[in-house]
């Protein structure tokens, strides 16, 4: 048996509480994962209260009238990243959103505008676990001081420094981290993995026991809609259901949905639950949408800081940006993206291209080839495994739309998923 382990979700914004863990997680196959609330109800004083004052134990708490200073020593700290534009902008943190593992986490803090920030680091020191930092000069917080996070993480706390904002994560081990940032809305986005989680450790990428699909949009999203009214939420959804239980019977490969009901999920959360899931692939499904009605085929895109200009069309409504933002954004992972992982994310790209036509083509002989892509889309960013973002077809193209809503077309999109599956762990090149 494979040892489970929990996302504990909790989003805190500076007006309103969200400390719920969000709902349940499909797991199927060989794993059974509990969604446990197992975040601290609360940090004892003498972990945190440096000034010893009567902060809040939970996030629920009401906002307290003091902040609770935060500073640390300045001895040992190691700046380890900056980045943000303009220096020194006034700006606001609408929301610290908290993705909690065992083995990795999540922090996003949403913005009011692109800001400057550092990250950095503090050992463990004088009976104090090791901390990371992020300070956002000229930023304003007026959310709780202390936010559970459960997992890698214990909590974060905020506080007040040298007039902007200084967060504190303590950790209870040493981590790797990364951190990048998304536009429209301006969001940071602090991933951390375990220094010994199994996540970094793998030797061999072909190695599948977990996977997970994505369904692309749901709940208030519906993705595009094609002309009978089609949605691509519920065809995404459809699609990753009817493969799943095929991936985790035939390959014996452990497999969650980040939905398995008609749910808005954010894209920040869908490689979080990824990362805390120890996915070894990460399959994002959705369906192709284009002004022109006379686009059709099967594209596969990864992230990729060396976008195409079609791709970054493509990015651009599935981020619910704009395409310069995809591009902008697209270039900004440069720094954070290892080439290695782009390359197996292309090589199984490759393959679902491949398993898809071999799928299709014997029925609906129209269906054509859209390739591997690249672009800058968000959902993917971040990932510890390789990555992709399956369009199945084109739902604005009248006949592409009749063959989405139909069950024999998803069963093919399905099998195609399961196929490129089973070819990658074989060590196949597509
Ligand atoms: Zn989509």
């Amino acid at each position: 048996m494979i040892a489970g382990e929990s996302l504990n979700h909790a989003v805190v914004r500076s007006s309103t509480t969200d400390g719920g863990l969000r709902g349940a997680l499909l797991l199927l196959g060989l794993l059974l994962a509990a969604c446990d609330d197992s975040r601290p109800t609360g940090a004892s004083e003498s972990e945190v209260g440096q000034a010893g004052s009567a902060a809040p134990a939970t996030s629920e708490a009401a906002h307290p009238t003091t902040v609770e200073p935060v500073s640390e020593p300045p001895t040992g700290v190691v700046p380890t990243a900056t980045g943000g534009t303009p220096s020194g902008a006034l700006g606001a943190i609408h929301a610290i959103e908290r993705y909690g593992a065992k083995d990795s986490a999540r922090i996003v803090v949403a913005l009011s505008q692109p800001v400057s920030y550092e990250l950095g680091e503090l050992p463990a020191a004088d009976g104090k676990g090791p901390r990371l930092f992020i300070d956002l000069p000229g930023v304003s917080w007026d959310g709780p001081v202390k936010l559970p996070v459960g997992g890698i993480v214990n909590q974060i706390r905020t506080g007040e420094r040298e007039g902007g904002t200084r967060l504190v994560l303590d950790l209870n081990r040493a981590v790797r981290k990364r951190i990048f940032y998304l536009p429209e809305p301006f969001r940071l986005v602090l991933d951390i993995s375990s220094e010994t989680g199994t996540s970094d450790t793998r030797r061999n990428p072909r190695e599948i026991s977990r996977v997970v699909l994505d369904p692309g949009h749901g709940g208030h999203d519906p993705g595009a809609i094609g002309a009978s009214g089609l949605q691509e939420k519920d065809v995404a959804l459809d699609v990753a259901q009817r493969a799943a239980p095929l991936i985790a019977r035939e390959l014996g490969i452990s497999t969650l949905l980040t939905r398995d009901y008609d749910d808005y999920v954010a894209l920040d959360e869908r490689v979080a639950k990824a990362n805390a899931f120890g996915a070894d692939l990460f399959i994002s499904i959705h369906c192709n949408a284009s002004p022109s009605p006379d686009s059709h085929g099967v594209m596969t895109f990864v992230l990729d800081s060396a976008p195409d200009g079609i791709a970054e069309q493509v990015a651009a409504r599935e981020n619910h940006g704009s395409a310069s933002a995809a591009k902008h954004f697209a270039h900004a992972m440069r720094e954070v993206m290892d080439t290695d992982s782009v390359q197996t994310s292309v090589r199984f790209a490759k393959l679902l291209q491949r398993a898809s036509l071999a799928s299709l083509q014997p029925n609906y002989t129209s269906v054509v080839d859209g390739g591997v892509r690249r672009a800058g889309f968000y959902v993917l960013a971040g990932a510890h495994m390789p990555a992709v973002l399956f369009e199945a077809s084109f739902i604005s193209h009248p006949a592409e739309e009749q063959r989405l809503d139909s069950t024999e077309y998803r069963q093919r999109l399905a099998d195609a998923l399961v196929n490129a599956i089973r070819a990658y762990r074989a060590g196949a090149e597509g």
